[in-house]
């Protein structure tokens, strides 16, 4: 499942349209520029001089992990893009090495996975991606302009480009393209137009979570030097349901976010608030890290209320022209952080069933997003589905998938070779059912997890000298 850089690419159309300009959308219009002419991005949202969080990506003061597949699909559609993220403050770190990571109950060694995860806030992903698309030859970002509806043929059996206007009302302009993509986020209203257009409405399937959270930015203590990087506190499912993550962003600024499922999150607005949720985490090592750090803004609060899956490859009919990608097409509980990624992957796609010519190009691809989505909405699901208020079928077995599925991660702690495995598959490096190898069932199965060395939690700061914020 590792990413090889593309081959060159034939054209196979003069225009391509690009429904909105976040990270499903820029990847898209990257990968269409390799077959088509020209591109058109259509983002509602104006353009900013600066990495900013933006109306449009209201999500985007929260933290934002990527994982490695994703990386490596950016990495292959813009190259460099890793060491551009670095010349503008972000950060490379070892999954295990440099983070401190408690997970139910127990800390992973720290010792180096050789796992090197990208560390930056979301605004400079997204800025950094931006640059190098406006860069693009063949590429405009038409920004300032929201898309109203499709165009069709006169059979409406084609999608034949878009409607548009200035957000709020204006004059609607119309743009004409072979190819529309909708990469309008969770918002998408392609259920609808295709609705008015008379097509059947795309099944849907919710999964309501009621996930908040609640993210703040403060200013990392001078001196503060606790043998970490960055720090995350996860519960154990489905007794505990809050969660912590610190993570040292561009700037030198720490980037904490604390959540919880089923209405658990941070429910006030004020400093006191923050700090108890975080003290009730379930080790203290990110509350003392805080407490006495100044604070840089706002508390700002995102609620998710339900995983969104659009089931476009059931419909029975389903115009040409026409694609969806990101999360107008799938959208998971963020705690599991796939969003970026999974979006990154249809884009991916949508460049290889384009190899293939333009002809059928919109049933080719949602069939193969269907398959694709097979896996991350399993993966974002059964977690949330362990807890019994969360509504949805339950796959056969769930029980003994969960009860082995905890002694694994029990494994992970202790087996290097369980360890890698399981991040790389956590990573969509690897498909889950290297989890389920005859090796990995016998370790499973057979280790004596009761009589497993712990391994120690970090030094608790007090007994750290000197330190400047020790209270
Ligand atoms: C709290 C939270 C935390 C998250 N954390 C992570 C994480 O750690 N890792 C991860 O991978 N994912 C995470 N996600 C998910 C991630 O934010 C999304 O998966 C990702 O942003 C989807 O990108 P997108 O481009 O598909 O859609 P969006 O980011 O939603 O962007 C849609 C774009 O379309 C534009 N637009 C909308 N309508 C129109 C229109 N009519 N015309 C023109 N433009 C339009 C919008 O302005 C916007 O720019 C998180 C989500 C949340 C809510």
């Amino acid at each position: 499942m590792s990413t090889p850089p593309l081959p060159p690419a034939a054209l196979v159309g003069r225009h391509a349209i690009v429904c909105g300009g976040s990270i499903s959308g820029l990847v898209t219009a990257s990968v269409l520029s390799h077959h088509f002419e020209r591109v058109t991005l259509v983002e509602r949202d104006h353009s900013d001089d600066a990495p900013r969080p933006r109306k449009g990506v209201p999500q985007s003061t929260q933290l934002h992990g990527m994982h490695l597949r994703g990386m490596n699909i950016l990495g292959n559609v813009f190259p460099g893009l890793q060491e551009e993220l670095l010349a503008a403050g972000g950060r490379v770190l070892d999954m295990t090495e440099s983070q401190a990571w408690c997970s139910a109950g127990a800390w992973y060694p720290r010792i180096r996975s050789g796992l090197g995860v990208g560390i930056q806030s979301r605004p400079l992903l997204e800025w950094v991606i931006r640059q190098r698309v406006q860069g693009l030859p063949n590429v405009r970002v038409l920004d300032g302009r929201e898309v109203t509806g499709f165009q069709t043929s006169a059979d409406r059996a084609r999608v034949s480009g878009v409607h548009l206007r200035a957000p709020g009302g204006g004059q609607e302009e119309t743009l004409e393209g072979e190819l529309v993509v909708d990469a309008s986020g969770r918002g998408s209203r392609t259920p609808q137009w295709l609705e008015a257009l008379g097509y059947p409405r795309v099944e849907e399937t919710r999964i309501h979570v009621d996930v908040r959270y609640a993210t703040r930015l403060y200013q990392k203590p001078e001196g503060f030097e606790p043998g970490w990087e960055s720090m995350a506190l996860s519960p154990k499912l489905p007794e505990q349901r809050r969660l912590g993550v610190l993570q040292l962003i561009e700037g030198g600024r720490w980037l904490v976010t604390l959540a919880g499922w089923l209405g658990q999150g941070l429910a006030t607005e004020d400093d006191a608030g923050f700090l108890e949720f975080a003290r009730g985490l379930t080790q203290p090592h990110l509350h003392e890290a805080i407490k006495n750090a100044e604070p840089l803004g706002p508390i700002h609060h995102y609620r998710f209320s339900h995983n969104q899956r659009r089931h476009y490859e059931r419909m029975p009919r389903f115009p040409e022209g026409l694609a969806v990608v990101g999360d107008a097409s799938c959208s998971f509980n963020p705690i599991y952080g796939q969003g970026m990624t999974v979006g990154a992957m249809q884009a991916e796609a949508l460049g290889e069933c384009l190899r293939q010519g333009l002809g059928g190009v919109s049933q080719r691809y949602r069939q193969r997003v269907g398959k694709l989505l097979q896996v991350p909405w399993s993966m974002a699901t059964s977690g949330d589905l362990r807890f019994p208020e969360v509504e949805g079928k339950r796959p056969p077995a769930f029980g003994l998938t969960n009860w082995y599925g905890d002694r694994l991660q029990r494994l992970t702690l202790h087996d290097e070779q369980a360890r890698q495995t399981f991040f790389r598959v956590v990573h969509m490096l690897e498909s889950p059912a290297v989890l389920f190898s005859p090796r990995m069932v016998f370790k499973v199965l057979t280790a004596r997890l009761d009589t497993a060395p712990q391994h120690p939690a970090p030094e608790p700061l007090a007994a750290r000298k000197p330190q400047s914020q020790v209270a």
